[in-house]
């Protein structure tokens, strides 16, 4: 069988719900991992499980992961097979905040952005969610998030530190500060 490569995803993986056969959320994660190097994806990296706290009114630990993939699919292909693997693992949507299996989410991909009505990449949240930050910059630290310019390292800083995110560096290079002030 031939590589299909073409394209590199970085994908958060959570989930809160334990499965009848992968058993508790770490169980399961350590399946949808196998099952993101099968098909028409390979897994590159795979960062540690983590357990976090629930976030909404679940009142459920989450674990989570996140992983590099490479793929031939596009965005819209790669979203599918992605909501594939989730239906395969016994996910019902719906609820949002909600009990989930498995949940599945394109964070960054290689080839920049995308906008379409039911996917928009890098995806919407990612820079405020410690959950995907922490494991994501685990396995691709310099990996730069197009919108902003900042990479996983210093998003997942600015986060944890509270800090205000480092200036990029095309700003400094276009800044007028006076000469006089360069020493
Ligand atoms: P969430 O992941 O935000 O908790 P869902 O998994 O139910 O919620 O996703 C809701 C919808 O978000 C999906 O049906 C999908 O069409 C859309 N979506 C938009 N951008 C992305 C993305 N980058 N990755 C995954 N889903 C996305
Ligand atoms: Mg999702």
């Amino acid at each position: 069988m031939s590589e299909p490569r073409g394209s590199l995803y970085l994908v958060a993986l959570g989930s809160n719900m334990r499965h009848r056969r992968h058993g508790d959320p770490r169980g399961v994660l350590r399946a949808a991992l196998k099952a993101l190097s099968r098909g028409a994806t390979r897994l590159h990296a795979a960062a540690p499980i983590v357990s976090s706290r629930p976030l909404g009114p679940s009142h459920r630990r989450y674990a989570n992961s996140a992983a590099i993939v490479s793929t031939a699919l596009p965005p819209p292909a790669m979203l599918a097979a992605l909501k594939a693997i989730e239906r395969d693992f016994g996910r019902r949507r719906g609820r949002r905040w909600g009990a989930r299996v498995l949940d599945l989410d394109i964070i960054l991909w290689d080839g920049g952005q995308w906008r379409s009505r039911d996917l928009c990449v890098p995806h919407r949240d990612f820079r405020t969610r410690g959950f995907v930050l922490a494991p994501a910059a685990r396995i691709a630290p310099r990996w730069r998030d197009p919108v902003t310019g900042h990479n996983l390292l210093e998003l997942h800083a600015r986060l944890t530190r509270r800090l205000p995110l480092p200036r990029p560096a095309h700003g400094r290079a276009h800044s007028s500060v006076g000469r006089a002030t360069d020493f």
